[in-house]
């Protein structure tokens, strides 16, 4: 029989798990498939541990969990989730039910007739987030999309069944700063994408502020773009354009002029001022892509496993 395997990251979701389960197991039993459930705990502080403990408890057959030893984040969850799962099939799926199982079937049905290697699932609205949060998404879609090869589809929720195929290849990507929505891109394969409305999580708050939503924007730039890097060579240049032109005008107005004097001091100090802003921020991202070289050639390991059933 084909096998399923659902990869789930939890972190500090104890109210979410016992909802979680039957809900997906409702859905899964009408489907023609074998499946075995791999739970991440990423190092929550809750009783998140205790309750996938119960879960495997139930049918230890089927329900396994893998759990840090601190918090590494959820992309880091994704990778030891996907290492761990042997099914023909995985699907990611987050555990707040903002991921609704109900789309299983159907997502099953587009790749094992084999057409699709991947279904992944997008959200047409964003219904219940704040206003500035959905502008700042937009945009980073945007700019993403303009400057990386590796395109990234809009909405899309890292919510995707993937072939063995598939997920093999993602898991031969072990960087050490994983932007999994880059990565389900970049390593190629057909892809459909299912439109569905957003919907709010069940229990618990979500984990993602503002703020580290915008710093896990400029990782996915940097991890999929060296548009960036370019800045420094595009300032410079369009600077050193300027300064010459200006050389041009005193030169001329020196001898047009006669006892033409230099302007004030205060225009002085704000070039001085803005020069040395452009190159220091330039030298920022330059030192962005230099530490990810640094935290990469130190092979760390993205995860440490404290208990595994
Ligand atoms: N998550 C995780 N580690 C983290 C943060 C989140 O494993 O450090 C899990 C979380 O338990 C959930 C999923 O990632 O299953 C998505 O998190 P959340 O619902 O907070 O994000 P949102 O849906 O708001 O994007
Ligand atoms: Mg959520």
């Amino acid at each position: 029989m084909t096998k399923l395997s659902i990869v789930v990251p939890c972190y500090n979701e104890q109210e979410a798990i016992p909802l979680f389960y039957p809900a997906v197991e409702k859905v899964v039993k009408k489907m023609p498939v074998e499946v075995e459930y791999w739970f991440v705990n990423d190092g929550s502080a809750d009783q998140t541990l205790d309750e996938l403990r119960k879960l495997h408890d139930q049918d230890p057959e089927h329900v396994h969990y893998v759990s840090f030893s601190r918090n590494f984040g959820k992309e880091a969850g994704l990778y030891a989730g996907l290492k761990a799962a042997t099914g023909d099939y995985v699907v990611v799926m987050d555990v707040d039910l903002q991921d609704p199982p109900e789309y299983l079937p159907e997502m099953y049905h587009e790749v094992s007739t084999g057409e699709y290697d991947c279904v992944g699932m997008r959200r047409t609205d964003r219904k219940g987030e704040a206003k500035f949060k959905s502008f700042l998404s937009d945009q980073f879609y945007n700019v993403i999309n303009k400057i990386s090869d590796t395109k990234i589809v809009s909405g899309a929720r890292d919510y995707r069944m993937m072939t063995r195929q598939m997920v093999n290849a993602v898991l031969s990507l072990t960087e050490y700063n994983r932007f999994s929505k880059g990565i389900f891109n970049w390593v190629g394969f057909k892809t459909k994408y299912l439109p569905y409305k957003n919907v709010e999580r069940v229990a618990g708050t979500t984990d993602w502020s503002t703020w580290k939503l915008f710093k896990y924007a400029i990782d996915g730039i940097t991890d999929f773009s060296e548009a960036p890097l370019a800045i420094a060579t595009w300032t410079g240049g369009i600077s050193a354009f300027i300064a010459v032109i200006g050389i041009i005008f005193i030169v001329i107005r020196h001898f047009v002029v006669p006892n033409s004097s230099a302007f004030g001091w205060a225009s002085m100090v704000c070039i001085m001022l803005f020069i040395g802003g452009v190159q220091l921020f330039c030298l920022g991202i330059v030192g962005r892509y230099i530490g990810r070289i640094y935290m990469q050639t130190k092979h760390r390991p993205i995860y440490i496993i404290k208990e595994k059933k």
